[in-house]
Formats: C-alpha cells, sequence, structure tokens
C-alpha cells in the first residue's frame, strides 16, 4: 500500500461533503470511495457518483457475502465502502479518501493503522443546524435524527489526528489541502517515494 488513506468524518451538515468535493477539483490524484448506502436519493443525486443505492435486502445480502471493508448504521440507514474497490486502488500509488461515520473510520483504523484521520468540526451547535436546514434536502425528521446524532459524533473528535473547523468555507478548505500536503511528504511516505535518493545518502 503506496497510497495515503484519508478518512474524513464530521456530523451531517458541518460541510464534508462540500470541502470535499471542492478538494478532488483541484487535487485530480485523489479518489474518492462512492459508498453504498441504503438511504433514498436526495434532489440531485446521482446513483454511482454520489452513492450506490441499493435496498435494504441487497444491502444484507452483501454484509453476508463480506462485501464490505466496513459498515454501519447511521441515522436508520446502512452505508458501508466496498471492499474490493479499496483494496485495488491501494495497491497501485493513489490516495484514496472516505468520506465516512466515526463507527466506520474505528473500523478502518483496525485494519489501516496508518490512515490520515481528518475531523470537520462546525463552528457552533446553533451553525450546525442552520446548515443542515438551510441545505434544504432533509425532512424535519431527519434534520432532527442528524441533530441527536451529532454531539455522540462529535465525542469522538479526538480520536483523529487533525480537526479542521469549518467556520470560513475558503480557510477549511485550505487547511484540508494543507493536511493532504503535509500527508504526502510525511516520512512514511518519503521512505516509499523516494528509496533511490534516500540511499544514495546513507
Ligand atoms: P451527510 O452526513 O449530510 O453527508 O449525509 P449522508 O446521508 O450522505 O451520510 C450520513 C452519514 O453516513 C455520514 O456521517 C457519512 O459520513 C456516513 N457514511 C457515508 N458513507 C459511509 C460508509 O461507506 N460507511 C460508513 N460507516 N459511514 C458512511
Ligand atoms: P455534510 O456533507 O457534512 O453533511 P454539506 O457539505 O452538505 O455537509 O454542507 C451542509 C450545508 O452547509 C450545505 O448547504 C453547504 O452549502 C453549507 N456550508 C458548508 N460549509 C459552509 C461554511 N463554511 N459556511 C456556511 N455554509 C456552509
Ligand atoms: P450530502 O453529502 O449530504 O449528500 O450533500 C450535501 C449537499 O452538498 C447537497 O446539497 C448536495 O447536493 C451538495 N453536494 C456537494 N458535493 C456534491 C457532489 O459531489 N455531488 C452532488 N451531487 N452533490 C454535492
Amino acid at each position: 500500500m503506496n497510497g495515503n488513506l484519508f478518512v474524513v468524518v464530521a456530523p451531517s451538515g458541518a460541510g464534508k461533503t462540500s470541502l470535499v468535493s471542492k478538494l478532488l477539483e483541484g487535487d485530480h490524484n485523489i479518489k474518492l470511495s462512492v459508498s453504498f448506502t441504503t438511504r433514498a436519493p436526495r434532489e440531485g443525486e446521482e446513483p454511482g457518483r454520489d452513492y450506490h443505492f441499493v435496498s435494504r435486502a441487497t444491502f444484507e445480502a452483501m454484509i453476508a457475502a463480506g462485501d464490505f471493508l466496513e459498515h454501519a448504521e447511521v441515522y436508520g440507514n446502512y452505508y458501508g465502502t466496498s471492499r474490493k474497490w479499496i483494496e485495488a486502488e491501494l495497491a497501485g500509488d493513489h490516495d484514496v479518501l472516505l468520506e465516512i461515520d466515526y463507527q466506520g473510520a474505528q473500523q478502518v483504523r483496525g485494519l489501516f493503522p496508518t490512515m490520515v484521520g481528518i475531523f470537520i468540526l462546525p463552528p457552533s451547535f446553533a451553525e450546525l443546524r442552520r446548515r443542515l436546514e438551510g441545505r434544504g434536502k432533509d425532512s424535519a425528521e431527519a434534520v432532527e435524527k442528524r441533530m441527536a446524532s451529532a454531539r455522540q459524533e462529535i465525542s469522538h473528535v479526538l480520536e483523529f489526528e487533525y480537526i479542521i473547523v469549518n467556520e470560513r468555507f475558503e480557510a477549511a478548505l485550505t487547511d484540508l489541502v494543507s493536511v493532504v500536503r503535509a500527508a504526502r511528504v510525511s516520512r512514511a511516505q518519503q521512505r516509499l517515494r523516494l528509496p533511490k535518493l534516500l540511499s544514495e545518502f546513507r
């Protein structure tokens, strides 16, 4: 495994999807894992691009078949990461990014201890609610479910290597880009990428 594995976690509405999609626009060397979910598509979401949308029965059959690297139940729906896709990407030199919940991040950490965990925090609880409501894609009931889970999600913030507060969007994006760049020049990565250069100086 020569690439970095980035795992981005945030309570719903913190801006994870907006930040990650801007990061990927400017950096074609990171591949985003498209999760499987049993939640219904939101307006504007495309199967295969945002999620692979499947029924509960299909998801359960996939769990039984061992198709998931990790899976979790979040806000009453299943979400999971394809094992085959990740293993193929990491076997190459690509950096891979997962947008998953903290339960999934804990499972991935068990499998890949060198993963780079990044937690996106909203500037306040009140602002989190404003963003969830402002997005206008979830029912009032779904917003309440997400707010109720936010505190639990945030209670895991200190399990992550990096914590980014998404107050001003551009500043948070610069922080995220910086984390990616720092990971690429870490000792562990450079040992893999620069064996020839490093051996010249031994
Ligand atoms: P969002 O939080 O507003 O982006 O709403 P979504 O319905 O897209 O995602 C709900 C939650 O499920 C978020 O916490 C995601 O990070 C999480 N999630 C998405 N895909 C996966 C996955 O493959 N595995 C796990 N464990 N969680 C996932
Ligand atoms: P998540 O994927 O974490 O649920 P989204 O990326 O969908 O979050 O963002 C939630 C809402 O907040 C969206 O409507 C988005 O446009 C908005 N948003 C994201 N970042 C900011 C920010 N820094 N300031 C104000 N609004 C933001
Ligand atoms: P979510 O990740 O919660 O499904 O999407 C959050 C909001 O950002 C939605 O309004 C969604 O339409 C928008 N969004 C951000 N990035 C993307 C993206 O890459 N694809 C799509 N379809 N929507 C996105």
